[in-house]
């Protein structure tokens, strides 16, 4: 099949439910043949027409024809000795992205990406440096759970390895809205991946009219990345403050905890040395989230090459928590993963854009800065190794 003729094909693993069913009418089939392709496609991890016996001939020879379900193209793999595995993923000719799945001994979390690149400038992300490439489209959003569980190999019982899906990997999921909820809606579907609404966590940097759109359109939990107890900190290091403060952010996320009946919002706080991680910060925080249905996870900062940020010591890190958890407010620490495999989201998938681009003469490269030269130390620590579900991760309380 030649790239044109893929090109037109259908990307099966794009469909929502009801996308699926049109689709199979499309093609003169029944919408219960809807059911029991999405019964290969999510529950089975099939991904070859042919192999699916019970669909009549002829409709799997216009599957072959019409559609095709394919995930992301791996570029590369990596395996962590605490059993981390990181995959760098294809999005376009010179552009990846990569996801993150971490094994414990009660589930298995996969870190995805929603974008390849991020727009929003946050001051202490690596991918932020990277800048905006595009937003990944709902079938390698969703293909990258597809391929997790695939590349995993189904458990004893056909029991799928991914049980946690969070949204923490490249980009800003709610900048990607349109591509992202039939994604998330497809991951939550009973006759998709079927993973409980708990267990699917979209973690945003605060984009807050989107807060209340989704509120409207799906009931996955919620991360927020907040990062300082007051404006002018936040300003500085998560710039969409300026357009949506602390207070409306806030407002925004009661009211999706209440249309949703979901039991709390997880706030990220990355601790940055002698700028975010003072008992005095933890006191603010605490007048912002006391009594409301809030957690607070503390992320100790991944450094890379060029940023001016320090991680906050541990000790330092630990009396920050036990601050908030006297004063009534849960907080958790992230525990790091993957450190062997610099784990690190927007980092890895960087260092191989800039090879790309090389490798095609670009030199407009060497022009974008000291991350685009591929110069970049290879021995950074990863935020990739955090930047997974807390929700999920088994933290320390
Ligand atoms: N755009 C989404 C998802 C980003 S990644 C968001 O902002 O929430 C998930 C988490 O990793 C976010 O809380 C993000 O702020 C955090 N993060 C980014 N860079 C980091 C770094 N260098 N060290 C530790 N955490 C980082």
């Amino acid at each position: 099949m030649d790239a044109a003729a893929d090109d037109a094909r259908t990307h099966l693993l794009g469909l929502e439910r009801p996308a699926l069913e049109a689709f199979v009418a499309s093609l003169g089939s029944k919408p219960f043949r809807a059911r029991q392709l999405m019964n290969w496609m999510y529950k089975r991890v099939e991904g070859d027409f042919a192999s699916m016996t019970d669909l009549a001939r002829d409709f799997r020879a216009q599957l072959g024809e019409h559609a095709v379900i394919r995930a992301p193209e791996v570029l590369s793999r990596h395996d962590s000795a605490d059993g981390t595995r990181k995959w760098l993923l294809r999005a376009d000719g010179t552009q990846a992205f990569e996801m993150v799945f971490i094994p414990e001994t009660d589930r298995g979390t996969l870190c995805i990406s929603s974008q390849v690149g991020c727009a929003l400038d946050c001051a202490f992300c690596s991918t932020a440096q990277q800048g905006f490439n595009r937003n990944l489209t709902t079938a390698e959003i969703v293909g990258q759970v597809w391929l997790a569980n695939r590349e995993l190999g189904l458990e004893p019982g056909g029991l799928r390895p991914v049980t946690n899906v969070v949204l923490m990997g490249m980009g800003e999921p709610l900048a990607n809205f349109r591509n992202v909820v039939p994604a998330v809606r497809i991951m939550l579907d009973d006759l998709g991946f079927d993973i409980s609404r708990r267990r699917v966590t979209l973690s945003t940097s605060g984009l807050v009219p989107q807060i209340y759109k989704l509120a409207e359109e799906t009931n996955c939990a919620l991360a927020v990345s907040l990062h300082a107890p007051d404006d002018a900190l936040r300003d500085e290091l998560v710039p969409i403050n300026r357009k949506h403060p602390i207070a409306e952010l806030l407002e925004a996320c009661w009211h999706y905890i209440d249309e949703q009946n979901g039991r709390s919002i997880t706030f990220e706080y990355v601790m940055l040395d002698g700028v975010n991680d003072q008992l005095s910060h933890a006191r603010a925080l605490t007048r912002l989230l006391r009594g409301k249905p809030a957690k607070l996870n503390l992320i100790p900062f991944n450094p890379f090459p060029g940023t001016r940020y320090r991680r906050s010591p541990m000790s330092v890190i630990t009396a920050f928590r036990d601050e908030l958890i006297q004063r009534g407010v849960l907080a958790t620490i992230r525990r790091t993963r993957g450190d062997d495999i610099d784990a690190a989201c927007g980092q890895l998938a960087g260092r191989v854009n800039d090879r790309v681009r090389v490798r095609l003469g670009d030199k407009l490269a060497h022009a974008m800065g000291p991350r685009a030269t591929g110069d970049v130390a290879v021995g950074d620590v990863a935020m990739g190794d955090v930047a997974m579900g807390d929700v999920a991760m088994g933290d320390v309380a």
